[in-house]
Protein backbone atom coordinates (compact mmCIF):
# COMPACT_ATOMS: atom_id res chain seq x y z
CA UNK A 1 0.00 0.00 0.00
CA UNK A 2 0.85 3.77 -1.23
CA UNK A 3 -1.53 5.46 0.52
CA UNK A 4 -4.47 4.98 3.26
CA UNK A 5 -7.56 7.07 2.87
CA UNK A 6 -8.29 6.52 6.59
CA UNK A 7 -11.94 8.17 6.19
CA UNK A 8 -14.08 7.15 3.41
CA UNK A 9 -18.03 6.68 3.52
CA UNK A 10 -18.22 4.05 0.26
CA UNK A 11 -21.15 2.48 1.38
CA UNK A 12 -22.89 6.22 0.97
CA UNK A 13 -25.89 6.22 -2.63
CA UNK A 14 -23.28 8.77 -3.41
CA UNK A 15 -21.93 5.22 -4.97
CA UNK A 16 -24.54 3.12 -5.93
CA UNK A 17 -23.62 3.28 -9.43
CA UNK A 18 -20.17 3.22 -9.97
CA UNK A 19 -18.49 1.71 -6.51
CA UNK A 20 -16.71 -0.97 -7.56
CA UNK A 21 -14.32 0.95 -10.58
CA UNK A 22 -14.27 3.59 -7.52
CA UNK A 23 -12.85 0.86 -5.48
CA UNK A 24 -10.79 -0.53 -8.06
CA UNK A 25 -9.59 2.79 -9.26
CA UNK A 26 -8.08 2.45 -5.47
CA UNK A 27 -6.56 -0.87 -5.90
CA UNK A 28 -4.82 0.18 -9.50
CA UNK A 29 -3.28 3.51 -7.50
CA UNK A 30 -1.70 0.85 -4.19
CA UNK A 31 -4.82 3.08 -2.05
CA UNK A 32 -5.93 1.45 1.45
CA UNK A 33 -9.14 2.49 2.56
CA UNK A 34 -10.88 2.69 6.17
CA UNK A 35 -14.65 2.66 5.89
CA UNK A 36 -16.32 4.00 8.41
CA UNK A 37 -19.52 3.67 10.19
CA UNK A 38 -21.38 6.14 11.31
CA UNK A 39 -24.71 3.91 11.97
CA UNK A 40 -25.66 0.41 12.75
CA UNK A 41 -26.57 0.09 9.43
CA UNK A 42 -23.63 1.64 7.60
CA UNK A 43 -21.47 -0.52 10.43
CA UNK A 44 -22.14 -3.57 8.78
CA UNK A 45 -21.95 -2.17 5.68
CA UNK A 46 -18.39 -1.29 6.20
CA UNK A 47 -17.54 -4.89 7.22
CA UNK A 48 -19.28 -6.14 3.95
CA UNK A 49 -17.20 -4.37 1.72
CA UNK A 50 -13.71 -4.71 4.05
CA UNK A 51 -15.29 -8.52 3.36
CA UNK A 52 -14.93 -8.27 -0.22
CA UNK A 53 -12.24 -5.97 -0.78
CA UNK A 54 -8.78 -6.87 0.18
CA UNK A 55 -7.77 -3.03 0.25
CA UNK A 56 -10.50 -2.19 2.85
CA UNK A 57 -10.68 -2.22 6.51
CA UNK A 58 -13.92 -1.16 8.48
CA UNK A 59 -14.55 0.90 12.07
CA UNK A 60 -18.46 0.49 13.59
CA UNK A 61 -19.77 3.34 15.60
CA UNK A 62 -22.88 5.86 15.71
CA UNK A 63 -22.18 9.53 14.62
CA UNK A 64 -23.64 11.78 17.12
CA UNK A 65 -26.38 12.70 14.79
CA UNK A 66 -27.80 9.23 15.52
CA UNK A 67 -27.25 9.40 19.17
CA UNK A 68 -31.33 9.92 20.13
CA UNK A 69 -32.21 6.02 18.85
CA UNK A 70 -29.54 4.28 20.59
CA UNK A 71 -30.38 2.38 23.28
CA UNK A 72 -28.89 -0.57 25.26
CA UNK A 73 -30.22 -3.06 22.60
CA UNK A 74 -28.21 -1.07 20.10
CA UNK A 75 -25.11 -1.19 22.17
CA UNK A 76 -25.11 -4.85 22.02
CA UNK A 77 -25.51 -5.10 18.77
CA UNK A 78 -22.62 -2.36 18.17
CA UNK A 79 -20.57 -4.44 20.36
CA UNK A 80 -21.23 -7.90 18.46
CA UNK A 81 -20.18 -6.08 15.01
CA UNK A 82 -16.97 -4.39 16.99
CA UNK A 83 -15.94 -7.93 17.68
CA UNK A 84 -15.79 -8.98 13.70
CA UNK A 85 -11.79 -9.17 12.20
CA UNK A 86 -12.17 -6.89 10.05
CA UNK A 87 -12.82 -3.88 12.47
CA UNK A 88 -9.81 -2.38 13.44
CA UNK A 89 -11.76 0.93 15.44
CA UNK A 90 -14.98 2.49 16.99
CA UNK A 91 -16.17 5.18 15.19
CA UNK A 92 -17.14 7.91 14.13
CA UNK A 93 -18.55 8.78 17.85
CA UNK A 94 -18.04 12.10 19.30
CA UNK A 95 -19.88 15.67 19.22
CA UNK A 96 -21.96 17.43 17.09
CA UNK A 97 -23.54 20.96 18.10
CA UNK A 98 -23.56 22.52 15.02
CA UNK A 99 -26.06 20.09 13.60
CA UNK A 100 -28.07 19.26 16.73
CA UNK A 101 -29.80 16.27 15.32
CA UNK A 102 -29.72 14.33 19.04
CA UNK A 103 -30.22 16.36 22.20
CA UNK A 104 -26.65 17.34 23.75
CA UNK A 105 -26.81 15.10 26.58
CA UNK A 106 -27.69 12.14 24.78
CA UNK A 107 -25.17 12.82 22.63
CA UNK A 108 -22.26 13.07 25.57
CA UNK A 109 -23.79 9.94 26.85
CA UNK A 110 -23.47 7.85 24.17
CA UNK A 111 -20.25 9.50 23.23
CA UNK A 112 -18.77 7.63 26.69
CA UNK A 113 -20.51 4.46 26.09
CA UNK A 114 -18.63 4.05 22.92
CA UNK A 115 -15.63 5.06 24.51
CA UNK A 116 -16.33 2.77 26.97
CA UNK A 117 -16.59 -0.04 24.42
CA UNK A 118 -13.32 1.06 22.63
CA UNK A 119 -11.74 0.80 26.11
CA UNK A 120 -12.99 -2.49 26.79
CA UNK A 121 -12.31 -3.81 23.11
CA UNK A 122 -8.69 -2.18 23.09
CA UNK A 123 -9.72 -0.76 19.70
CA UNK A 124 -8.75 2.60 18.90
CA UNK A 125 -11.35 5.63 18.20
CA UNK A 126 -12.50 8.17 15.38
CA UNK A 127 -13.75 11.22 16.72
CA UNK A 128 -15.90 13.56 14.88
CA UNK A 129 -16.36 17.19 16.68
CA UNK A 130 -18.10 20.38 15.73
CA UNK A 131 -18.51 23.07 17.41
CA UNK A 132 -18.56 20.70 20.75
CA UNK A 133 -14.60 21.04 21.76
CA UNK A 134 -14.60 22.24 25.29
CA UNK A 135 -17.10 19.11 26.01
CA UNK A 136 -15.31 16.26 23.88
CA UNK A 137 -12.00 17.27 25.70
CA UNK A 138 -13.85 17.02 29.33
CA UNK A 139 -15.40 13.52 28.07
CA UNK A 140 -11.78 12.36 26.48
CA UNK A 141 -10.09 13.51 29.73
CA UNK A 142 -12.58 11.49 32.66
CA UNK A 143 -12.55 8.34 30.02
CA UNK A 144 -9.37 7.15 30.17
CA UNK A 145 -6.19 8.74 30.39
CA UNK A 146 -4.14 7.83 27.29
CA UNK A 147 -6.39 7.50 23.79
CA UNK A 148 -5.14 6.09 20.66
CA UNK A 149 -6.80 7.08 17.83
CA UNK A 150 -7.69 9.42 15.27
CA UNK A 151 -9.75 13.43 14.95
CA UNK A 152 -11.04 13.11 12.27
CA UNK A 153 -11.40 16.30 9.71
CA UNK A 154 -9.39 18.39 11.95
CA UNK A 155 -10.12 21.72 11.38
CA UNK A 156 -9.27 23.64 14.29
CA UNK A 157 -5.57 25.91 15.16
CA UNK A 158 -2.42 25.74 16.92
CA UNK A 159 -3.20 25.58 19.99
CA UNK A 160 -6.08 22.72 19.66
CA UNK A 161 -3.76 20.45 17.86
CA UNK A 162 -1.75 20.71 20.65
CA UNK A 163 -4.56 20.04 22.81
CA UNK A 164 -5.34 16.79 21.03
CA UNK A 165 -1.81 15.93 20.57
CA UNK A 166 -0.99 15.92 23.96
CA UNK A 167 -4.09 13.48 24.80
CA UNK A 168 -2.12 11.18 22.06
CA UNK A 169 -4.23 11.06 19.71
CA UNK A 170 -3.89 11.91 16.30
CA UNK A 171 -5.56 14.37 13.34
CA UNK A 172 -7.28 13.61 10.17
CA UNK A 173 -6.39 15.68 7.14
CA UNK A 174 -8.50 16.28 4.32
CA UNK A 175 -9.89 18.55 1.94
CA UNK A 176 -11.03 21.74 3.88
CA UNK A 177 -7.05 21.66 4.14
CA UNK A 178 -6.79 23.16 0.86
CA UNK A 179 -9.79 25.72 0.76
CA UNK A 180 -8.63 29.07 0.61
CA UNK A 181 -10.21 30.03 4.09
CA UNK A 182 -8.35 27.51 6.29
CA UNK A 183 -5.20 29.84 6.79
CA UNK A 184 -5.14 28.93 10.44
CA UNK A 185 -5.76 25.47 9.62
CA UNK A 186 -2.39 25.29 7.39
CA UNK A 187 -0.82 26.98 9.58
CA UNK A 188 -1.55 24.29 12.23
CA UNK A 189 -0.45 21.56 10.12
CA UNK A 190 2.57 23.06 8.90
CA UNK A 191 3.53 22.38 12.61
CA UNK A 192 1.90 19.18 13.70
CA UNK A 193 4.59 16.78 13.00
CA UNK A 194 3.88 14.24 10.15
CA UNK A 195 3.97 11.16 12.07
CA UNK A 196 0.62 12.91 13.74
CA UNK A 197 -1.11 12.80 10.59
CA UNK A 198 -3.70 10.95 9.08
CA UNK A 199 -5.06 11.42 5.31
CA UNK A 200 -8.32 11.26 4.79
CA UNK A 201 -11.04 12.20 2.58
CA UNK A 202 -14.94 11.46 4.22
CA UNK A 203 -15.87 11.23 0.66
CA UNK A 204 -18.29 11.94 -0.71
CA UNK A 205 -18.21 15.06 1.09
CA UNK A 206 -15.53 17.60 1.45
CA UNK A 207 -13.64 17.48 -2.04
CA UNK A 208 -10.72 19.08 -2.00
CA UNK A 209 -9.67 21.14 -4.43
CA UNK A 210 -9.30 21.03 -7.91
CA UNK A 211 -12.62 18.52 -7.83
CA UNK A 212 -14.31 21.06 -5.20
CA UNK A 213 -18.20 21.07 -5.71
CA UNK A 214 -17.77 17.23 -7.40
CA UNK A 215 -18.33 13.84 -5.29
CA UNK A 216 -14.83 13.20 -3.70
CA UNK A 217 -13.49 9.74 -3.71
CA UNK A 218 -10.63 8.13 -2.17
CA UNK A 219 -8.15 8.49 -4.59
CA UNK A 220 -8.01 12.48 -4.11
CA UNK A 221 -6.16 11.77 -0.86
CA UNK A 222 -3.12 12.86 -2.83
CA UNK A 223 -4.06 16.26 -3.29
CA UNK A 224 -4.13 16.58 0.29
CA UNK A 225 -0.93 15.48 0.26
CA UNK A 226 0.22 17.71 -2.08
CA UNK A 227 -0.56 20.65 -0.11
CA UNK A 228 0.76 19.12 3.54
CA UNK A 229 4.07 18.56 1.11
CA UNK A 230 3.90 22.38 0.38
CA UNK A 231 3.61 23.31 3.40
CA UNK A 232 6.13 21.36 5.37
CA UNK A 233 8.66 21.28 2.25
CA UNK A 234 8.67 17.60 1.88
CA UNK A 235 8.05 15.39 -1.39
CA UNK A 236 4.86 13.78 -1.77
CA UNK A 237 6.92 9.86 -1.40
CA UNK A 238 7.59 11.41 2.10
CA UNK A 239 3.62 12.48 2.83
CA UNK A 240 2.83 8.96 1.15
CA UNK A 241 4.76 6.37 3.08
CA UNK A 242 4.75 8.39 6.63
CA UNK A 243 0.88 8.44 6.98
CA UNK A 244 0.31 5.20 5.43
CA UNK A 245 3.03 3.97 8.47
CA UNK A 246 0.62 5.88 10.54
CA UNK A 247 -3.01 4.79 10.01
CA UNK A 248 -1.05 1.06 10.06
CA UNK A 249 0.47 2.03 13.31
CA UNK A 250 -2.83 3.41 15.19
CA UNK A 251 -5.26 0.87 13.54
CA UNK A 252 -2.69 -2.24 14.31
CA UNK A 253 -3.73 -2.89 10.32
CA UNK A 254 -2.17 -6.31 8.86
CA UNK A 255 -2.85 -7.10 5.17
ZN1 LIG B 1 -17.24 10.85 8.18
Amino acid sequence: MKWIDSHAHLDDHAFDSDRASVIARCSEEGLGILSIGSSLRSSLAAIQLARRYRNMWATVGVHPHGAKSVDAEALTELKALAQDDLVVGIGEIGLDYYRDLSPRDRQRDVFAQQLDLAAELALPICLHNRESTDDLLAILKTRGAAHRGVVHSFLGDSALAEDFLALGLHLGVGGPLTYPKNGALRDAIKHVPLDRILLETDCPYLTPIPYRGRRNEPTYVKYVAEEIAHLKGLEMNDIARQTTENVIRVFGLSE
